[in-house]
């Protein structure tokens, strides 16, 4: 069992004020394989001190000075990406292969990204060329980085990288769920050397610690990824400080595949929806299928889920891997059966265990047709490997039935009319819409409309959240 008990705060990893085990469960066998700590307000007061203690030094530091430390860091990241996949595996459950290939390359791209945005960036500019009106982008100040288990190391370093770049100190604290890979993005850091309590590590739930941090009156900015519930009750408990919340919350995203998309479209839409066992905040889970095409559609759909393979994280090659937790498995099996009783047709998968397996939160690739769009599994974020087929006649009808929903995160669209394309993209109301399968280039904004959240994440939109924007007049 790995003990993983102490914070990092000021530089140095510390015992909590006030012991509190919390085991973290292999999902792939339902066993504990570390222990980490709950922390509680003491600890956040502590580590909020050391932030707000540095932030004075750490803002006067040059942007070359910033980007030496994050190439230092970057070099330690890509030496230890072998323990990241590791952890992460172990932790969420995320096949070894899936692990190294997406979500330890999602931080190192990142990692390089913001370096790269951070080298182009002016921190400071002239109104116009004659005015004598200064602008100065300033850091925030210290931020509180809150973040979820699905895409941890993603999620952190969409976080933690462009606060350092633009000189912010922070406090993080990962999902009490998937901590490991928080803890070992903490050790590199460290080993990098950037200077103490510019970043600081607590473990904690949202009760024990979250509230507490998005409460207190010396941090300035809370950044937030996670449900749309805890997003709702972070902005609430800010209120009173009006400290900056940055949210980026769940996902209901629909994937129109019209008459005329390209032969795999379907195909690949399974794919999509099913990869990391569902659980992505824009994975396209409603798949919008034209009348005309909706019989082969179906068939297809449901051949593609019974061929992914499921199985334990550790074992390499191509299947999903368990559902991160048994609180995550129980809810997506009462929605499985929640769209059967309400009428929708089961094509694939179902709340059964898969034959092989017999122990784990696994759960088949499920596939329900003949939904309609007020059904509750085509409303809930159901974050497991689990689809929706919804008919449409028209092109007004499906946006209608897209945008028909509280998320607006990522939706999807397959046709081989570019023009068309373009129009319903353009009507799609997310942050972000895919049209035929192309994946966004680093440097892009991520981020939803309406109850997806309020920020944008990555590239120079993604720097600018942890600044300040200050005018200065008579500048000469
Ligand atoms: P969650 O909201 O339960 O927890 C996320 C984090 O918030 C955890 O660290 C948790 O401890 C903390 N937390 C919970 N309640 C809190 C509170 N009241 N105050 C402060 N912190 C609190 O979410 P989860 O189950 O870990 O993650 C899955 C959710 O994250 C899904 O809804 C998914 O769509 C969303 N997500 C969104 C994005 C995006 O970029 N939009 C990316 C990944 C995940």
């Amino acid at each position: 069992m790995l003990d993983k008990r102490n914070f990092y705060i000021d530089g140095k990893w510390v015992k909590p004020v006030k012991s509190n085990d919390f085991q973290v469960i292999n999902p792939s066998n339902e066993e504990p394989f570390a222990v980490i700590s709950l922390g509680s307000k003491g600890d956040i007061d502590f580590a909020v001190k050391a932030a707000k203690n540095s932030f004075n030094k750490w803002k006067e530091t040059t942007k070359e000075e910033r980007i030496n430390f994050l190439e230092k860091l970057l070099k330690i990241y890509k030496k230890r990406s072998d323990e990241m996949s590791n952890v992460i595996s172990m932790e969420m459950g995320s096949p070894i292969d899936y692990s190294s290939s997406t979500h330890t390359v999602s931080g190192q791209s990142h990692l390089e990204d913001f370096i790269l945005r951070l080298k182009e960036f002016n921190f400071e500019e002239n109104f116009e060329s004659k005015s004598n009106n200064h602008i100065r982008y300033e850091p925030i100040g210290v931020c509180g980085l809150i973040t979820p288990w699905n895409w941890p190391i993603n999620q952190i370093a969409l976080k933690a990288i462009p606060a350092l770049a633009a000189g912010c100190t922070m406090i993080l604290k990962p999902s009490e769920i998937a901590p490991i890979s928080a803890m070992l993005f903490t050790e590199m850091i460290d080993e990098a050397g950037f200077p103490s309590g510019v970043f600081n590590l607590i473990n904690g739930d949202g009760d024990g610690v979250g509230t507490h941090m998005s409460g207190h009156p010396d941090v300035d900015m809370i950044s937030f990824t996670g449900s749309t519930r805890a997003g709702k009750l972070i902005s609430k408990n800010a209120a009173d400080t009006i400290k900056r919340v940055c949210l980026e919350l769940g996902g209901k995203g629909g994937n129109i595949v019209f008459e005329d998309s390209y032969p795999n479209a379907v195909r690949d839409g399974i794919r999509n929806v099913m990869s990391n066992s569902g659980q992505s905040c824009d994975a396209p889970t409603r798949m919008l299928v034209q009348r005309s095409i909706y019989k082969r559609a179906i068939k297809e759909a449901a051949d593609e889920a019974k061929k992914i393979k499921v199985d334990v994280a550790s074992k390499k090659g191509d299947h999903i891997g368990p559902v991160v937790s048994k609180t995550q498995y129980d809810k997506i099996i009462n929605l499985i059966k929640s769209g059967i009783n309400e009428g929708a047709t089961l094509a694939a998968g179902g709340p059964e265990l898969p034959d092989n397996l017999k122990k784990g939160y696994f759960i088949k690739p499920t596939i329900f047709t003949n939904v309609t769009n007020d059904m509750k599994i085509a409303k809930k974020e159901i974050f497991g490997p689990v689809l929706s087929i919804i008919p449409f006649e028209t092109e007004e009808e499906a946006i209608k039935i897209t945008n028909d929903t509280e998320y607006g995160l990522g939706n999807y669209l397959q046709t081989e009319d570019t023009e068309k394309a373009k129009r319903v993209a353009k009507k799609l109301r997310s942050g972000i819409v895919y049209i035929n399968g192309k994946s966004a280039d680093a440097g892009t904004p991520f981020g939803g409309y309406r109850q997806s959240g309020n920020g944008r994440e990555g590239g120079t939109w993604g720097l600018e959240e942890y600044l300040e924007v200050k005018t200065i007049t008579g500048w000469k």
